[in-house]
Order: C-alpha cells, then sequence, then structure tokens
C-alpha cells in the first residue's frame, strides 16, 4: 500500500493540502465534509475507509439511555450532538442523495426480573435528576407500544429523544457529500504524522490513533449480531429497545429493510473474533425480551473494536507539543451519536484558531499534562493549546494559509515530534 508520502508525490493536491485527515470513518469523514464545504482544500488518509468501528456499529443516537453515573460532561456532549442530528441528516441526505435510515421513534427501556428492574430504576432515576427525559411506563403502557414485548416484561421506562441511525448509510453518504464537497480520499495508511504535508492534520483515526499520537486510546471490543424478519419482512417492533434480562443488557435495533442488531458485549481485548458464549448469551437475553427474535434468521455476526479512553469521552482539540495537530479521537460507544458536533466543533477550530467552549473538557491534554516546551520559538511556558493552535490553523476560507505558515507548520510538526 502506497504511504501518504509517496502519495504526496505522485498527487499534487496532497502536497498543497490546507488539512489532512487521518482516518476515513464516521469522525474522519465528516471533519472532512465540513472542512472541504468551508472551501478549504483536504484530504482524507484511509486504506480501507469505514471499515473501522462503525462497520458494525448500531447506529443508537442515545445521550438519554448512554448517561450514566459521574459522566456528566460526556452526557453533555451527547445531549448536544444529539440535538444537531435533525438538521445534520437532513443536510447529508441532501448533500449526498443518500437516505440514512434516521429514525425518530425513540428508545424503550425495559426489565425482566426484580434485580433487573432494581438496577435499571437507579440510572432512570440520576437519568431524571440531572434532567434528562425519561419516563417510567407501566407493563400495560409498554405493551401498547410494542405488543411483542414477553410477558415477563416487568416494567420499564421510554426515552422519547434517542433515536437511531444506520451506520451502513451514514458512511457512504458521508464519503459522496465530502468527495462532492471536494475532499479527496487518499488509499493508504499513515505511519507517522511526518509523512503528511498540510497546514493543519486531524487524527480521526479510532484505535489507530493511539499509534500515531502516544494518546491513551484502547481498542474495547463489542460483538454484535445481525438478524433478519423472515420473508424480509419489516421488524415486528418499532422502537429500538433496550433490555435487562437476568442481569445481561441487550439492545435491538429495528431496521426499516428486516434487519435487527442485537448488540453488543464490551471486552477488553483487541481482536475481532466472535464467540459461541457471547453469541449464545445475546442471543439468549434478546429473545428473553422479544419471543419472536427465535423465528428470525441469523444473518451476520460481527466484532468491532471501539476507541476507548480512559474518562469514556472523546479526545478533541490539539495536541499538546505537536503544532498543527488536533486530535479528534477516542469516541468509544459514542462515535455514531457524536459526528455531528464532532465535525462542528473540530471545522470550527480549524477554520478559526479558537477552540469552543464545549470542548474544553474533552482536551488531549487531560491525559498528557502540560503541553512540551515548543522549540519553534513560542513562549515554552504555555501550553501548546489554543494559542498555539491558532497559530498553526489556516483563517477561514482557507485561502489564509501562507507558504510561510505551512513551511513553519510543516517542519515544526516532523522535527518535534516524539512518536514518530
Ligand atoms: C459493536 C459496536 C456497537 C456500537 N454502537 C454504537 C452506537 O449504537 N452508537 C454510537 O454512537 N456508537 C456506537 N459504536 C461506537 C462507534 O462505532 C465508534 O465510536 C465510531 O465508529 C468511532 O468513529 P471513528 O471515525 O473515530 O473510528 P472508526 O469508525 O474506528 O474509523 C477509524 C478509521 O481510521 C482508519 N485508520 C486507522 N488507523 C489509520 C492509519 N494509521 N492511517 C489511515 N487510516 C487509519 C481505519 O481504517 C478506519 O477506517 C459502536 C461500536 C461497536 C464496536
Amino acid at each position: 500500500m502506497l504511504s501518504a508520502r509517496s502519495t504526496s508525490t505522485q498527487a499534487g493536491d496532497v502536497a498543497r493540502a490546507d488539512v489532512a485527515v487521518v482516518g476515513a470513518g464516521p469522525i474522519g469523514l465528516a471533519v472532512a465534509w465540513r472542512c472541504a464545504a468551508r472551501g478549504l482544500r483536504v484530504t482524507v488518509h484511509d486504506p480501507a475507509p469505514g471499515s473501522g468501528a462503525s462497520a458494525v456499529a448500531a447506529g443508537m443516537l442515545a445521550p438519554v439511555s448512554e448517561a450514566y453515573f459521574g459522566e456528566r460532561e460526556l452526557t453533555g456532549l451527547l445531549v448536544e450532538s444529539a440535538a444537531r442530528w435533525p438538521a445534520f441528516a437532513a443536510e447529508l441526505t441532501e448533500a449526498s442523495g443518500v437516505e440514512l435510515g434516521y429514525r425518530t421513534e425513540g428508545t424503550l427501556l425495559v426489565g425482566l426480573t426484580a434485580d433487573d428492574l432494581a438496577e435499571a430504576r437507579r440510572l432512570w432515576a440520576y437519568q431524571q435528576e440531572i434532567g434528562l427525559p425519561v419516563t417510567p411506563l407501566r407493563p400495560s403502557e409498554l405493551r401498547d407500544r410494542e405488543p411483542a414485548l414477553a410477558p415477563r416484561v416487568r416494567g420499564g421506562a421510554f426515552a422519547a429523544t434517542d433515536h437511531q441511525v444506520d451506520p451502513r448509510l451514514l458512511l457512504p453518504a458521508l464519503r459522496i457529500a465530502a468527495e462532492r464537497a471536494g475532499a479527496v480520499l487518499v488509499p493508504g495508511p499513515v505511519r507517522t504524522l511526518a509523512d503528511l504535508d498540510a497546514a493543519v492534520t486531524v487524527v480521526a483515526a479510532g484505535c489507530g490513533a493511539a499509534a500515531l499520537t502516544g494518546l491513551p486510546v484502547r481498542p474495547v471490543k463489542g460483538q454484535v449480531l445481525r438478524l433478519r424478519a423472515p420473508g424480509g419482512a419489516t421488524p415486528g417492533f418499532r422502537h429500538v429497545i433496550r433490555g435487562y434480562a437476568d442481569g445481561e443488557s441487550v439492545y435491538l435495533v429495528p431496521r426499516s429493510g428486516g434487519e435487527v442488531v442485537v448488540g453488543a458485549t464490551v471486552e477488553e481485548r483487541r481482536d475481532t473474533d466472535v464467540s459461541a458464549g457471547a453469541v449464545l448469551r445475546l442471543l439468549r437475553a434478546a429473545v428473553d425480551v422479544l419471543p419472536e427474535l427465535a423465528e428470525y434468521d441469523l444473518v451476520e455476526t460481527a466484532a468491532g473494536l471501539r476507541p476507548g479512553t480512559p474518562d469514556n469521552a472523546p479526545i478533541l482539540g490539539p495536541l499538546p507539543g505537536r503544532p498543527g495537530v488536533l486530535a479528534a479521537t477516542g469516541h468509544h460507544r459514542h462515535g455514531i451519536v457524536l459526528t455531528p458536533v464532532t465535525a462542528d466543533l473540530i471545522a470550527d477550530l480549524v477554520t478559526t484558531g479558537r477552540p469552543d467552549p464545549l470542548l474544553a473538557p474533552f482536551r488531549p491534554d487531560r491525559f498528557t499534562g502540560p503541553a512540551a516546551p515548543d522549540s519553534a520559538g513560542s513562549d515554552p511556558t504555555a501550553p501548546a493549546t489554543g494559542a498555539a493552535a491558532a497559530d498553526a490553523v489556516p483563517a477561514a476560507g482557507g485561502a489564509g494559509v501562507s507558504a510561510a505558515g505551512d513551511d513553519d507548520v510543516a517542519a515544526r510538526t516532523s522535527e518535534e515530534d516524539p512518536w514518530n
């Protein structure tokens, strides 16, 4: 495969990019689309676009049911991004001509046993306490909404604002939109950031970001199944269903075309093997919640690697000591829901040089500590975030990248890179 450097030699455009994006998953493609739409010259480097975690992701847009204890700042970002999804989906469909499978029926949260419900209610109480819209439902109200639920379901709640999109439609749409806006896809892996000759580099490589930047991004394995309703019929339920079933947690995501996604395990492993035990547990929990699934075809078993971080939140913004390099990675379980807000905030940062206040809790230097001194001559006591990044990013519209600025950024990026 071609390295970025050798590709840039062959393709003149690459050497002159304003923005080089590493990774063509949802995050990288959306950043590329937003930057290219603002008139910047953008390249996107990936040996296999869309082949990361998004290739198996369920596509739940779930700021409410994914709001966990101790993750207030992450929850705030999830809520913000989910609020952007309706406009983002409409704009992306318009730009690409692709329907995304974006659905807004909401999510039912259900429990089977008293223990399951006790665990779930503790979380729902917390979610209500922080102002999120979770509505407890009686069993009869649950069945009014989804008659196919198992008689064993003892109670639940409704999260009306937790929606879904189909990542297998989202990724092609993002790619088309990015390319129509002028972004150039460069097929090949980036082995070192020093190989990229652009004013700004955005590292959006999912789990691949760790090797490129030294950031603490680790793979968190998720096994997931895809079922299909008999004869290609529409699934016998409309809502996303998240169940607590005899101590197992499971989600069921119905697609209009007849597919049901059943997920997912959460494992500290880096392989993508599918285990019989995981398939057994997921299927048992799924059928316990919705018995008719036993009649569906099992059409796919798969595993993907979520880009996890120590605090489960993404890493967004200037990399300390690396002028001109921005991180947009570590989206863990939330990369699909966080796509709109990540793309907007990173494109804003690239074009204005000023980090939006929303980025503050997610800065890369929360893990790396103070920045290394900048040997290119800036104040060695100043962290290389914000102001230093502002030096390195192009002015709005992309026209403001001076030749001197380009050279300066490229030189500092390659010389100071302690991980390359
Ligand atoms: C089972 C499962 C279910 C999930 N369900 C949901 C869900 O319901 N909702 C939700 O919001 N999120 C979900 N996620 C999480 C979501 O898929 C990820 O957070 C999201 O895909 C991260 O996007 P990304 O673009 O950062 O990384 P990825 O999607 O992993 O893409 C990274 C890309 O970078 C490329 N790359 C890597 N290294 C290099 C390199 N050196 N050079 C060039 N390219 C490189 C890869 O080829 C890949 O194309 C799920 C994940 C899993 C595994």
